[in-house]
């Protein structure tokens, strides 16, 4: 396996090619944005937690059964994964409202759900990634019914395992983001699982541990990160 062209460039990460067409190097970069990208910075050796981050999760969901697009850690900013076309829909899970779900509905933050909230968003930059249900998803025709199920099944289970490993690391799942793709007939878990796109609490001080501390200017977020890292590790 060798790095070919860089084929696509992301806010956060780079894609490139290999000698192989069926698979693609993925490179974290530290950039960081939010606001659909209206707030832009870098978060010092972000890419390299987050490539580490994301390694930890997708060996722990592989372990329990779930297919993801993990190959192997290549190096500390870059991981080997398997290409993907990818389904364009955020799968956000919720456990305890926060974020967009919060202001929304005019809840607090940290409010209970009696139940896990699955969203979906539409991956669009220019309309600003915005909330669909599923008679959007089919009519935009990016998933059938039957696929769509599979992803909130799969969504929910993905759930258990993380919120059950978080805990007993001190630390409560929030919410997080998924993104599935398919691959040779099947539909797998891609992108990546890091703070850049979960929110994760301290369970004993409800300190934040994720990129809020970026969003909100809160300070201290390549600790946060480097925290997250070493309760996992
Ligand atoms: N999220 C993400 N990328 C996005 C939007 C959301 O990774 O483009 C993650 C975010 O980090 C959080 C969860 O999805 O863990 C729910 O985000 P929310 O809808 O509350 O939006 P936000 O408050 O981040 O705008």
């Amino acid at each position: 396996m060798s790095q070919g062209t860089l084929f696509y460039e992301g806010k956060a990460k780079k894609i490139f090619s290999t000698d192989r067409l069926e698979e693609v190097l993925v490179y974290y970069k530290d950039d960081a944005t939010a606001f659909n990208g209206l707030k832009k910075g870098t978060i010092t050796s972000k890419g390299v937690l987050n490539n580490a981050i994301s390694a930890l999760f997708f060996e722990l969901l592989e372990k329990n059964g779930v297919p993801t697009h993990f190959i192997r850690t290549v190096d500390d900013r870059t991981m080997l994964v398997k290409r993907l076309k990818i389904i364009p829909l955020e799968v956000v899970l919720r456990n305890l409202a926060a974020g967009s779900l919060a202001q929304r509905l005019g809840w607090t933050e940290g409010r209970e759900l009696p139940r896990p909230v699955v969203e979906f968003y539409y991956k669009d930059d220019a309309l600003g990634d915005p909330l669909i249900n599923h008679y959007h998803v089919a009519a935009l025709g990016v998933a059938t019914g039957a696929e769509l199920a599979f992803l909130e099944e799969t969504g929910l289970a993905i759930n258990r395992i993380l919120v059950r490993h978080l805990a007993a690391r001190n630390t409560i799942l929030v919410d997080f983001k998924l993104e599935f793709g398919r691959s040779q007939g099947q539909i797998i878990l891609g992108d990546e699982i890091s703070p850049d796109t979960c929110r994760f609490w301290d369970a004993s001080t409800r300190k934040k541990l994720d990129k809020d501390r970026f969003r909100r200017d809160l300070g201290s977020v390549e600790e946060a990160y480097q925290e997250i890292y070493n309760r996992l590790k």
